[in-house]
């Protein structure tokens, strides 16, 4: 069997070459990290979980019109995307406040805002991916003034389904991070949102309980992620009802 090219391995998953030119193969691996990956672990189920939640939130955001780089799910653990050129920011929209924001600006965790809030951070791990401004992002070229209008837009339109469909299952949307990527169809070029939405990247809590069911459950140490994880995939309907998350095996 052919050995794949491996493109890139970051903390929660590794990028292969796709079968045919302009994909590429994501694959999601169990590893959990927090604060900048001071924090470790590696959490049985967890990639499987992400694959099939990121595939229900993009696959969704692709049937209402918002563009997004995936293709298809291939198996447990990997998704076929369209290759895209990353704008090297972490776009972060806050519905309510918490972690870095409550931090900063001391505001009380869950304080709802007066309006969704879109931050920016440079992609830079050596660096902690620093907040930056738009005149940071404009002055250093990461994206021109039109991309940065686009990026606002898919971002509040992923806000918008994100926090609908959560809502619908009992879940609140706090905040969440997506990544843009750059397409180019012939002579033009648009933005597609890329990487993966999954409880990795978003803060949701149960709006009954408050309970969390993201990653903050294990950078704060609050109980099993697994669990977590699972607990919103089954409300989703994306695991069967009495799923057992055990061990994956890979398929392939
Ligand atoms: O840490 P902070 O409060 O700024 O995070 C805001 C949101 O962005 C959270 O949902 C967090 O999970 C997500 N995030 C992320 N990757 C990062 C930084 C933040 O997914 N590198």
């Amino acid at each position: 069997m052919a050995r794949r090219n491996k493109i890139y391995e970051g903390k929660a998953k590794i990028l292969y070459e796709g079968p045919e030119p302009g994909t590429i193969v994501q694959y999601f691996k169990d590893d959990a990290t927090a604060f900048n990956a001071e924090k470790k672990d590696v959490i049985d189920g967890k990639g499987v979980l992400n694959n099939r939640l990121s595939e229900y939130f993009m696959t969704g955001l692709n049937q209402v019109g918002v563009p997004t780089h995936f293709i298809r799910r291939l198996n447990m653990r990997e998704q076929l995307v369209r290759a895209c050129e990353i704008i090297p920011l972490e776009v972060i929209v806050r519905n309510f406040a918490a972690g870095s924001l409550s931090k900063r600006l001391g505001v009380e965790e869950g304080t709802q805002l007066p309006r969704p809030i879109v931050e920016y951070c440079y992609k830079d791990d050596a660096l902690g991916d620093p907040l930056v401004t738009e005149e940071h992002i404009a002055a250093f070229g990461w994206a021109s003034q039109q991309d940065m209008d686009d990026v606002l837009s898919l971002a509040l339109r992923v806000n918008d389904f994100l926090s609908g469909v959560m809502y619908g299952v009992g879940i609140r949307v706090v905040d969440f991070k997506i990544e843009v990527g750059r397409v180019y169809d012939g002579d033009f070029q648009r933005l597609i949102v890329a990487d993966e939405i999954s409880p990795d990247s978003c803060r949701l809590w149960d709006i009954e309980t408050g309970r969390k069911l993201d990653k903050d459950v294990f950078r704060r140490d609050l109980g099993s992620l697994t669990d977590a994880y699972s607990e919103v995939a089954r409300r989703l309907g994306v695991l069967p009802k009495n799923a057992q998350v055990t061990k994956p095996t890979l398929i392939n």
